[in-house]
């Protein structure tokens, strides 16, 4: 697999992990939060699964027209990089609102095992071992945040809108009330998402970050002579990050686009929306 990479730094690595009954899935996992030894993570990539045409391989969308069985499997494989069943996982609802949920043992298998008795919540936040906190991808900008101190996590969906609307810091602050979270103790990774060469927009998402960045406006958009715009969603999300007051050491910012990667990695652009989904994974270990 040869992912296009937007600079030299080492930010992901791209492993592979087989599970206990044999089949060897490709993942993507931040060296930043290995390194805590506090949680198992990962970004898929399109290898690894069972799907297949537009959905080839790894799709983790049960609702763009994927066979369900398919999904299940490729869901069940995740689970197994992470030594868990799919009874482990935890869905959101993504809608792209900011809304985040507390999560507990309670809520175990939600979205793939068992109903969801919730709507609309593009974020994920708990403190108890062993939740897988699930979120799905396709551009969009994932986010995931690891308390070291007080041994809580969170993963946040954060497209344009999630970013105008300070997705980052709200997810920050469900997580300081939660458990007292200080943002300084926050170890951060924004995920695999379009770039800003590739992610093109029109004047009236421009405005909408123009007046959400007043004082850093040039450093997310550049205008073009066509009338739109190229959007740094990367840079957007991590200014939300540092303002929120997470150490810029602590934040480990994606150099690999879904765009450029269409191949490996599923992008919503990039394919014009024939497409399945990546997802973005997080669990607390058990000490
Ligand atoms: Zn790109």
């Amino acid at each position: 697999m040869e992912l296009k990479k937007k600079n030299e730094k080492e930010i992901l690595q791209l492993v592979e992990c087989e599970i206990e009954t044999g089949e060897k899935i490709p993942l993507l996992r931040y060296p930043l939060l290995e390194k805590t030894g506090l949680v198992e993570h990962c970004f898929t990539t399109r290898m690894g699964g069972v799907s297949e045409g537009i959905f080839s391989s790894m799709n983790l969308s049960f609702t763009r027209g994927d066979d369900e069985k398919a999904v299940k499997e490729n869901f069940r494989r995740i689970a197994g990089t992470f030594g868990k069943s799919c009874n482990d996982f935890v869905f959101t609802d993504q809608t792209h609102t900011t809304n985040v949920r507390k999560v507990t043992k309670e809520d175990l298998g939600k979205g793939i095992t068992k109903e969801r008795d919730y709507a609309d919540i593009d974020g994920l936040i708990t403190n108890e071992p062993g939740i897988i906190l699930s979120t799905f991808f396709a551009d969009c900008v994932p986010l995931y945040f690891v308390d070291t101190k007080n041994k809580a996590i969170g993963m946040s969906h954060s497209g344009w809108r999630g970013t105008v609307n300070r997705m980052g810091k709200v997810t920050i602050d469900a997580m300081t009330e939660a458990y007292g979270t200080n943002p300084k103790d926050l170890i951060c990774a924004i995920g695999p998402s379009i770039c800003v060469d590739c992610y093109e927009v029109s004047f009236d998402v421009a405005e909408a970050f123009m007046e959400a960045f007043k004082d850093n406006t040039d450093e997310i958009l550049y205008a073009k002579e066509n009338g739109k715009y190229q959007l740094n969603l990367w840079r957007a999300n991590e200014l939300i990050l540092l303002e929120a007051g997470v150490r810029k050491e602590n934040i480990a910012t994606t150099n690999l686009c879904t765009s450029c990667n269409e191949k490996y990695l599923f992008s919503h652009r990039a394919s014009h929306g024939k497409r399945g989904n990546l997802g973005g994974f997080l669990m607390l270990n058990v000490s």
